[in-house]
């Protein structure tokens, strides 16, 4: 498929073209997966669309759907059914987005020490809230 959905100036857009180097694992019509350059734990890898978007909202369906079935083959091929591991994809630099084209981090987690380390401030809703937030959702959906 031509890369028409790319951009000129992002660094994963390139990656996708091979205008500058990656360790390529596999790729798709519509994704690509490749090392990450600075890995959390060994094996870390990022799964791409080839269609440049920050967010993981503006990528079109049929790229969408290209990107778990890959993650999925490259988690076994790692061996990851034997082990445990994260499936991550951050929205926006608060969210601890660093590079605006939108990617799938599978890091794997052998030990307490190495992988990915989650803050998770768990909060008690009230059924009101809770109901609240359905209600606003469904409005749009
Ligand atoms: P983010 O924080 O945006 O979710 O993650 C960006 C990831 O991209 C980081 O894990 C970082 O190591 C990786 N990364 C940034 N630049 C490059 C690059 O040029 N090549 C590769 N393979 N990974 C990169
Ligand atoms: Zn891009």
């Amino acid at each position: 498929m031509a890369n028409e959905h790319l951009i000129d100036d992002c660094i994963f857009c390139k990656i996708i073209r091979g205008e500058i180097p990656s360790h390529k694992i596999a790729e798709t019509d519509k994704a690509y997966a490749f090392l990450d350059i600075n890995p959390i734990s060994e094996g870390h890898v990022l799964v791409i669309p080839k269609y440049h978007g920050e967010f993981f909202h503006q990528i079109p369906d049929d790229y969408l759907v290209d990107i778990l079935p890959l993650a999925r083959k490259v988690a076994l091929a790692s061996g990851l059914d034997e082990g445990q591991y994260n499936l991550l994809q951050n929205n926006g630099p608060m969210a601890h987005q660093v590079v605006p084209h939108v990617h799938f981090h599978i890091i794997p987690k052998p030990n307490k020490e190495e992988g990915l380390i989650v803050g998770w401030p768990m909060k008690t809703a009230n059924q009101d809230s809770l109901k609240g937030t359905l209600t606003r959702i469904k409005e749009k959906l």
